[in-house]
């Protein structure tokens, strides 16, 4: 993933708090992108439980190229995060799965 933003407002690397850090990025990177299936569900299990998700989130949407949009980040699959940037309702999404 491309990343833009790499601080907080106090200058910590928000990377160091992410709940995926210590998990294996495949989990993140799934061939089966079913938005309700089990393996993206497993990624948005960890990413909900993520401290810095709007962090993750800003720096995805900010860095990431349209055209190359792949795996789980911030708890949305690359189809969602094309609906969100493109300012469409991101439906699939169940309540609690993504607060930023
Ligand atoms: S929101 Fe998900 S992908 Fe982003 S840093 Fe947190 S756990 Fe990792």
């Amino acid at each position: 993933m491309t990343t833009t933003t790499t601080t907080t407002a106090t200058g910590r690397d928000w990377r160091n708090d992410a709940e995926c850090g210590d998990v294996d990025p495949e989990i993140f990177y799934p061939l089966d992108l079913d938005p309700f299936g089990p393996a993206v569900t497993a990624a948005r299990e960890i990413c909900a439980d993520c401290p810095v998700r709007l962090d993750c989130l800003l720096d995805v949407m900010t860095g990431e190229d349209p055209a190359r949009r792949w795996g789980i980040a911030a708890g949305l699959t690359p189809d969602e995060r094309a609906d969100l940037f493109a300012g469409r309702r991101v439906s699939s999404i169940r309540p609690g799965a993504v607060a930023a």
